[in-house]
């Protein structure tokens, strides 16, 4: 059973590693931040993986049997937006018509998809300490998909797969048995309907509609589980993995400055993880950002041990 937590670069310290040292978590995701300013936090991030500091702390997670792994909105380091310029074809159509290099790109476009294979073999060989499993998300907005004419054809989920074959397409020339997520997440919670997942795709399924103060199991959250059981049918058990809230502290607070003291609910994290080891997933995530060493000053250790005996 795989237990990670996702955690933000710039928020690793001395004790974070003290926490993985005392719990039972067995994989660290790294996660710059999302959202709009995605990209900032992208380049932030492959500067900070060139650090003497930031290596040595992976090791030492390594060193305690921990696997890393870097979940990424990556869409812009995978496909530049300047190439909108010189190829505006490369780029997606949105609902009102217009072309725009704005979030994702136009997957019936075979050139724009070879862009991002190639860059995804580049992003992945600059993650240091990368287990074989990756994570190269599309952007991080509602709504971002192509409505061109052969796009129209194909569902959100249908966009978003062409763009994680072509990913693993690209990092495999680097990790032959590397493997890649499909991101139920936003508009793309719904199985492909008209695409296949290539093989060493793996279902990551991400319910950012939750209620978090009430169980999946709760009417509240009927729709967050609704998708479950087809995409499970779809991309199957192998490596399944949920990416949960539970413990997201920038969730909630709202993604934005002061910090508030994390609410910590073993009831539903415990009600919740039964339900998902139900449905058979293998492995089980929570972001768990907004509880870097600045939050351990004002709150204290965060409850990330009590947290992983409930899940395990
Ligand atoms: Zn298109």
């Amino acid at each position: 059973m795989t237990a990670c937590v996702l955690i933000h670069p710039h928020e690793i310290c001395g004790e974070w590693l003290e926490i993985l040292k005392k719990s039972k978590i067995n994989t660290l995701g790294i996660h710059p931040v999302g959202g709009r300013a995605a990209p900032k936090h992208l380049e932030a991030l492959l500067q900070i993986v060139k650090t003497t500091e930031f290596r040595r702390f992976i090791d030492d997670v390594h060193a305690l049997g921990i696997d890393v792994e870097y979940q990424i909105h990556a869409m812009s380091c995978l496909l530049p937006r300047e190439l909108f310029d010189a190829h505006p074809e490369y780029f997606r159509i949105n609902e009102k018509g217009e072309r725009t290099p704005e979030f994702n790109l136009c997957p019936s476009n075979d050139e724009a998809l070879g862009i991002v294979e190639k860059n995804a073999q580049r992003l992945a060989e600059q993650l240091y300490g990368s287990s074989e499993k990756y994570y190269f998300w599309t952007d991080d907005v509602r709504g971002s998909y192509c409505h061109c004419e052969k796009c129209k054809k194909l569902t959100p989920s249908d966009q978003a797969m062409l763009i994680y074959n072509a990913i693993l397409r690209g990092i495999k020339k680097f990790r032959p048995n590397a493997e890649h997520c499909f991101l139920a997440y936003q508009d793309a919670t719904d199985p492909p309907k008209n695409v296949k997942a290539d093989e060493g795709i793996f279902l990551e399924f991400a319910p950012i509609d939750r209620d978090s103060f009430a169980p999946l199991s709760d009417e509240k959250n009927a729709a967050a589980t609704e998708p479950i059981p087809a995409l499970i049918d779809f991309f199957g058990k192998k490596n399944s993995r949920v990416l949960e809230y539970w413990i997201d502290n920038s969730r909630y607070c709202e993604w934005k400055m002061p910090y508030k003291k994390l609410p910590f609910m073993p009831d539903v994290i415990s009600k919740d993880a039964e339900l998902y080891k139900r449905f058979g997933f293998e492995g089980l995530s929570s972001f768990a950002c907004y509880l870097g060493k600045d939050y351990m000053a004002l709150f204290g250790t965060p409850p990330i041990k009590e947290f992983a005996e409930i899940i395990n």
